[in-house]
Parts: structure tokens; sequence; C-alpha cells
């Protein structure tokens, strides 16, 4: 699997700013929204990746946002959003998104039927979408799986006629309807998708001028893995448009809400080799990033792959990959159930450069401050030139909003 960026940048930006350090190719993210031209609307999904720069790069291209919080919608209008370009998709209104929309309005996309009646208390607006579940899903775990019984997102589909007669007698209009199954989802799962969206659509129809087919493209995340027939994908989404459109005698917007597609492949975690160990028959290569900067193998037991910068194919042996944080699940290398993968690697040394790849979506973005580790710096490269977008949070930074007890009882 190649890197997204030349050797000799990882190397001068490691040095420049320090490992762990993210770093992302801003072309790349360019050529995966050029994949979905075809929709009328390309909507990022934030919560992949909500680094500001990056999110003003993204609006750059012309694509609009898909926020799920109210500090993602306020982080969005900072990176230079319009409120007219933000959608907001939630399955309940908190207090802080509640007391937002009674003063700024932005489109809402509803996943629950009580959240009809509390929309129209907020007198924020009269035109909504709804997000259905479709009574199935799929995800590349079952922790990201987005439909179905078991999953807590979305409008029932049997409940749909309903809530439509709900919406209207509270004078709301359905201009939309939404389906997001799950993420890292494949090309049967999401082709079932066309179907239920044409059912809705036709029950929605007085008022309905979009409909959204969600994200949950996936990526290859093993260098075996084919890449995801993106082509095929639009050809179909558009037939089906069209079949609507014929139905409903009228043209509707149809929109795609990518995360993963456009910023996983772009991104890559550098972290440097501290040291290397054998117990018993496993041999370990330890590193200084941790599942605070990289959470998917701990929490899903995902595949991310490793490469080792000038060790191309010397000595390649089984070993595990593993970080400094004090905790037996903080492994690059492991399955779902975290068991321990080791992994064909070349021989290593203290001082190289490792590259975890795939890191640009639920990486920075789902980073925490596990054993008081600082969040990781940030580096957006566009054309070869590369730009720091987050700098190494400080202690002070990470302490800034604590109260010391004492301290606060001795004046
Ligand atoms: C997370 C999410 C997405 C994006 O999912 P990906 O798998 O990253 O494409 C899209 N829409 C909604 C509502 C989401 O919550």
């Amino acid at each position: 699997m190649d890197r997204p960026v030349a050797d000799s940048l990882i190397n001068e930006l490691a040095e420049q700013y320090g490992t762990p350090l993210y770093i992302y190719n801003a072309n790349i993210i360019g050529e995966r929204i050029a994949d979905l031209r075809r929709f009328d609307v390309i909507r990022y999904a934030e919560k992949a990746n909500a680094n500001l720069s990056l999110l003003n790069w993204i609006r750059d291209q012309g694509v609009t946002i898909d926020t799920v919080s109210v500090w993602e919608i306020e982080r969005a209008l900072k990176a230079g959003y319009t409120a007219s370009e933000i959608v907001f998709t939630a399955d309940l209104f908190d207090h802080h998104i509640s007391k937002f929309l009674r003063e700024y309005h932005v489109h809402v996309n509803l996943g629950s039927p009580d959240m009809l009646e509390q929309y129209t208390q907020l007198k924020t607006g009269r035109e909504v979408t709804l997000r259905i579940n479709p009574g199935f899903g799929h995800g590349h775990d079952r922790k990201v799986n987005t439909g179905g019984e078991e999953s807590k997102h979305g409008i029932w589909h049997e409940s749909l006629p309903a809530v439509l007669k709900r919406a209207g007698k509270l004078g709301l209009k359905v201009t939309g309807i939404h389906m997001h199954i799950g993420s890292g989802s494949d090309f049967t799962h999401l082709s079932r998708v066309r179907e239920a969206i044409s059912k809705a659509a036709f029950m929605a129809k007085e008022h309905l001028t979009t409909i959204s087919v969600g994200g949950g493209l996936p990526v290859p995340y093993r260098p075996d893995e084919k890449p995801f027939d993106v082509a095929h994908y639009c050809a179909d989404w558009l037939a089906t448009k069209k079949t609507i459109e014929a139905e409903l005698g009228k043209s509707i917007n149809m929109e795609v809400e990518p995360g993963r597609y456009l910023v996983a492949e772009c991104g890559l975690l550098v972290c440097e080799v501290r040291g290397i160990k054998s117990s018993g028959a496993v041999n370990y290569i330890l590193v200084d990033a941790g599942f605070d900067n990289l959470i998917r193998p701990a929490m899903y037991g995902a595949y991310h792959h490793i490469t080792i910068p000038g060790r191309a194919s010397a000595g390649i042996k089984p070993q595990v990959v593993a970080g400094p944080l004090c905790e037996s699940a903080d492994v690059f290398t492991q399955t779902k159930g975290g068991y321990i993968e080791p992994r064909p690697l070349p021989e290593t040394q203290a001082g190289d450069l490792l590259c975890i790849h795939n890191a640009g979506a639920y990486t920075a973005s789902m980073a925490s401050n596990y054993n008081s580790r600082p969040l990781a710096a940030e580096v957006l490269v566009e054309n070869g030139a590369a730009r720091l977008v987050r700098q190494r949070q400080s202690l002070e930074d990470m302490l800034s909003n604590e109260i010391d007890y004492l301290q606060a009882n001795s004046r």
C-alpha cells in the first residue's frame, strides 16, 4: 500500500513537529470528492475528521456538511460554512442544540418521532427531512450498524405514514427522506437502500425535494482489498433518482453523505519505534502512539495497514505493534475481541518511523487524553506543500478547564 505522501516529507515533518503526528494529503480527498460528483450534493459527515483547516479545504471544493452535535455545527461555522450549507442529523434534541436552534436556523434531519413536536416548539423553521430506519443495516462492525431493530437510529420505516400525518398536523413540510444504514458497509447492503428509499419517497411525495442516500461507503484497509466500485454505485443511484422523479413527476436533489470515503485514505499516523522486545514467542514493536491517537483497532478490532519507511522487505517476521498506554488493549495489530494478531513486518529498531495507514477518518476525531497524553499535531499537505493545522496540545491546554480544588479553597 503506497504511503499518501513521500517518505522524504514524512521524515521532514516528523523531525519538525515530532511524533505521533497525523499527516493528511488534501489531493487524495480531492480525488475522492471527484468520484462522487454525479450526485447533486456531496455532504461531508464532519465526525469522520473535524479539523478546522480540513473542513475549510473541503468546503472550498463545494462540499456541504452534515453535523451531529451543536459543537460540530459551531465548528463548521468557524471553518467558514454558512448555516444554509449545514444539516443537523440526530435522534434527539439535547438542551444545547435546542437553545442554538431557537437563535439560529440550521436544517434538521429528524431521527425520532418526538422530535416533530419539539421542533415545532423551537419555532425555527417549517421544513424538515426525516431519517428513516429501513429495517436493516450493515457496517464494518456491529457497533457501527445504524439500521434494523437493534439500532437506535432513525424513524422506523413502518411508522412513516403515521409520522407524515403527525408532521402535517403540526404544519411541518417533510422535504426530504434520508437513510444511513451504517459505516463501512458494502455494495450489496448499500444497494438494498435504493428500494427502501424509493418506497419512502413515494409516501412522502407531497413536499419532497431531496433524497439523501447516506454515507457508509467503504475504503480498502488491507492492501489486497479491492477499491469500492464507486462508478457503479453512482450509476445505480442515478437510475434510482430517475425512477423516483418519473413517479413523482418532478425533479429532486440527490445527496450523498460520506465521511470515511472522503478522508480515510488521505491520512497517516506517523509514530516512532522506541524499542523492540520478545515476550516468550511474541515479538513486540513498541511505538510512541497509542489508542489515544487511533482507537479503531482497540474498539472494533479494525485492521490498519502498517509500513516502516526505509525497511521495505528486510528480515520480515511476525510482530505485534503496541503503544505506550497502561492498558493491554493498546495494540494496533489485533482482531475483534482483543486477540493480538502478529503481522509480518520488517525488522526494525528504536528511532525508525512507523506509519499507520488510512488514518484520516475516525482517528484524530476519536482521540482522547487517556493517560494524560496530549492530542497529537496534525499537518495538511497540498501539492507537496505542508502546513501545520493543529499544534500538539500542551499540558496547559489540557488543564485549562480543570479546577484545582485546594487552590480554589485557599483563596
Ligand atoms: C457517520 C455518519 C455518516 C458517515 O458515515 P461514513 O461511514 O463515514 O460514510 C453519514 N451520515 C450520518 C447521519 C452519520 O451519522
